[in-house]
Formats: C-alpha cells, sequence, structure tokens
C-alpha cells in the first residue's frame, strides 16, 4: 500500500519509508492511499473474541500488504499484554480506560507497536546506520516513548522536556532508564522543545549524518494502532448490549487520538457520532463553529497533555473528508472546558459516582454529559491516563491522597539521570552530532 503526504508535493511512500522518516518531504503528513472496510460479520463476531485477536484484523487491514503477516501477529501480541476495559460510571456514560500498559497511558499502545514495526524495517532494510528518535514532551508521551523503545536494537531515543514543567511521576518515567534512552533537559518551554526537534528535522547536516525520525502521533505506525482499542470498546459494549447507537467522546490535543477514532469508523465501526472535547485550547472547536483554522500560541491549564496550539493531526481530517468543513462538522461536534470546569467536573463524579476522573478524562466524561445523549444512545468516553499520573492536581482538586499504583512507583526508586541542555538550536545540534 502507497501512503501519500497531505500536502501532496513529495513522492508517494511505502509503509518501510513512512514509519522511518515520519513526516514526508514536503511537510505533510502521511495517510494510506486505501482504508480497508472491516466485514460486518466480522466486527458482529468481535463480541467473543481477545482484545489481541480484534487488534490483529484491525493491524491486517492497515499494515497487512507491506509486512509478514505472523511478523505482524507477533507484534500484535506482544504490544498488548494488558486489558483496556469499559467501565460504566452512570446513566448511559461509559469509561473506556486505557491506562493499563506500563506508564499508565493510551500512548503506551501506540509507541509500543511503532518501536516493534521500525525494528522490523531495520532489520528487514539491512539499514546500516541506528535510527535516532527524537520525541518532545509535555510530559506524557515521554514516558511512553522510552518505555515502548526501551532496549530496541538500532534505535536510540532522547527526549526533550521542559525544565520544571513536567511532573515529578512523570520525569521519571524516561530520566530513569538508561540504556537506549536519553533524557534532554532543555531550559525552556514545551514550544521550545518541539522548536528544537522540528529545526532538527530540516537541518541539512544533521540529517546527512544522522537518521532522524519522530515518535509523535505524525508518524503512522504510532497514531493508526490507536483504532484497535475503539474495536475493542465497541466489541465489549456490544457483548453488554448497549452499542447500537454510540457516541464516542476523545480529549483530544493534537488530535491524533481521535484521527485512530476517525480511521475505525471510515473501516466500518458502527459510531454514530464523534466528540472532540477539549481544555482552554480549542482551535478545534472554533473550527467547527466557523469554518476557519486559526492556531495559536497554548495556554497551560490542568489537562496539560492537551495544550495544543496547532494539532499535527488537523491536516489528516481535513484529508479524510475532503477538506470538506460540512462534512467533518456532521459527524464532530466539540467542547471546551476552563479549569474550574475541569475541576467541578472531577469533584462531582467523585462524589456521586465515586469515579476518579483525571484532568482530561474530565473534558471527555463533561462533554457527553452536556450533548445530552436521546435515550437510544450510548456515550463512550476515553479515559486517557490514570489520574495518579497528576497526582498533586488530583490530590489538590479532591482534596484525597491518591495511592500511587505500583507500576509507577517503580519508576520512582530508579536514578535519575539526564543532560541539561538550553533552547538554542546549536547547542543541541552539536550535542547530536557527537
Ligand atoms: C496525549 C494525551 C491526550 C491527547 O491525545 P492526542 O492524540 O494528542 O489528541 C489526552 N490525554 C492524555 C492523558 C494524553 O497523554
Amino acid at each position: 500500500m502507497k501512503y501519500y503526504s497531505t500536502n501532496r508535493q513529495s513522492p508517494a511512500a511505502n509503509l518501510e519509508e513512512a514509519v522511518i522518516k515520519s513526516l514526508a518531504g514536503d511537510g505533510g503528513l502521511y495517510m494510506p492511499e486505501r482504508i480497508r472496510a472491516v466485514d460486518r460479520d466480522v466486527i458482529a463476531a468481535m463480541r467473543d473474541k481477545s482484545f489481541q485477536e480484534i487488534a490483529d484484523t484491525v493491524a491486517q487491514a492497515f499494515f497487512g500488504d507491506d509486512m509478514d503477516t505472523q511478523s505482524l501477529s507477533d507484534i500484535v501480541y506482544d504490544t498488548l499484554p494488558f486489558e483496556t476495559p469499559v467501565v460504566h460510571v452512570n446513566d448511559r456514560i461509559y469509561s473506556l480506560e486505557l491506562f493499563h500498559g506500563p506508564t499508565l497511558a493510551f500512548k503506551d499502545v501506540g509507541a509500543r507497536f511503532m518501536a516493534r514495526v521500525l525494528s522490523y524495517f531495520i532489520l528487514r532494510s539491512g539499514l546500516d546506520r541506528e535510527v535516532n528518535v527524537l520525541v518532545a514532551t509535555s510530559g506524557d508521551t515521554g514516558g511512553a516513548v522510552a518505555n515502548g523503545f526501551l532496549g530496541v536494537p538500532g534505535i536510540n531515543v532522547f527526549v526533550l522536556y521542559p525544565k520544571g514543567k513536567v511532573s515529578p511521576i512523570q520525569e521519571c518515567q524516561f530520566t530513569t532508564l538508561g540504556k537506549n534512552i536519553t533524557a534532554l533537559e532543555i531550559d525552556g518551554t514545551f514550544d521550545d522543545c518541539q522548536a528544537l526537534v522540528k529545526a532538527a528535522f530540516v537541518d541539512g547536516e544533521l540529517n546527512r549524518n544522522m537518521q532522524l525520525t519522530s515518535a509523535n502521533s505524525i508518524n503512522v505506525a504510532r497514531f493508526l494502532p490507536q483504532a484497535f482499542y475503539y474495536f475493542n470498546a465497541f466489541a465489549q459494549l456490544d457483548k453488554a448490549g448497549k452499542a447500537g447507537n454510540l457516541v464516542v467522546c476523545v480529549p483530544s490535543g493534537n488530535f491524533g487520538n481521535i484521527t485512530a477514532g476517525l480511521f475505525a469508523h471510515r473501516m466500518g465501526l458502527p459510531v454514530k457520532h464523534f466528540i472532540a472535547a477539549n481544555n482552554r485550547n480549542d482551535v478545534f472547536l472554533e473550527y467547527l463553529r466557523t469554518g476557519r483554522y486559526r492556531p495559536r500560541p497554548s495556554v497551560e491549564t490542568y489537562a496539560n497533555a492537551m495544550d495544543v496550539g496547532n494539532p499535527s493531526n488537523f491536516a489528516r481530517i481535513l484529508d479524510l473528508f475532503g477538506n470538506s468543513h460540512e462534512r467533518i462538522a456532521a459527524l464532530i461536534s466539540g467542547y471546551r472546558y476552563t479549569d474550574e470546569e475541569i475541576a467541578a467536573t472531577m469533584r462531582d463524579v467523585y462524589r456521586a459516582h465515586r469515579y476518579l476522573l483525571d484532568p482530561h478524562g474530565a473534558c471527555g466524561y463533561r462533554a457527553l454529559a452536556d450533548c445530552r445523549l436521546e435515550p437510544a444512545e450510548t456515550g463512550l468516553f476515553l479515559e486517557t491516563a490514570h489520574p495518579a499520573k497528576f497526582k498533586e492536581t488530583v490530590d489538590r482538586i479532591l482534596d484525597i491522597d491518591l495511592e500511587i499504583p505500583a507500576k509507577l512507583q517503580e519508576f520512582m526508586k530508579g536514578e535519575k539521570k539526564n543532560v541539561a541542555l538550553g533552547k538554542d538550536f546549536g547547542g543541541f545540534k552539536a550535542f547530536l552530532m557527537k
């Protein structure tokens, strides 16, 4: 299968190139030329299948042309030794808990899958130089990517994070691992980290000297596997007789997660409507209302993994719907919440239903509560991270002392190692070159 660039100026690539390069030469994002449908009978039969079996079916539809069938299955089974359960919160609202992986956030699925696919292509192509993954993080991505790629031969990972701006729990998930993971503490903001990564990708000298790639959701092997758990959630609700009129709500930042859901829908997954829930960074909502897309600098909020002012996957959404605002607005609605609303939602749901929301999931829950589901509809929001990942915020809002899961405590025991760098590109480049 060929992958074309959303900017349509670069030649089409095969999967191997798209995964190794991440971004097309013209700055566009790669899109598969065709999206293969999954038969209705196959989707209906998923209610009696395991998460791994479901994911394997979806993975073969996406990547089966370009990878050996058995190797792809092995990668799927190895990526998903954990569940993504659907939990009833109240009335017709369900939570898809995506935080049962190693770093307790949904990005674990895509990061682990991408690491294994990249390694498969490095081996198959006989690439004789190492691949360097650059990843800028505001907190969650760094841990998921570092853990997904830990110990994978032929790949080095550099995690760039803003000094003093990620929580201690998040920081230790990528600073204590060692091996092929290097944590770079940048004296600047998340935007500075992202700017350094972008500058590296377009620097001629650097790219002649080393093979660089990204593990952000611009990479097709990172965001597409996120379609797996939409099918799995549907299967669980179907089994409970609740999947008839499904409204799926996704707390969104770079819009990789919801784009994977839109791909699942295009493959035939019966979702009636999607909702993108945002914090105060609401450029997408503005686009839905006005038809104009105006990126702007991000503002800090409680739901910091969604503090994005120019969502990278917006280009994919436009492309998927032939640039039609009308078609996009017909399938997707938007909601936005302030920190005060996020906090009030977390308190209300905890008191009334004994369900602990993290600040991102709170936006998702609240949008379903506000959208006035019809009696026949079921609402499903993606709970994108375990609340303990945001312990300081959650404790303060709910006035509790949240227990840190054992998995997270393990990271905190490790020895923290990082390299401190300024935010100038020269220093960063010199570090990479040596
Ligand atoms: C990354 C992240 C998001 C946003 O996901 P996108 O794919 O960037 O839209 C939401 N919640 C949490 C906890 C995250 O880590």
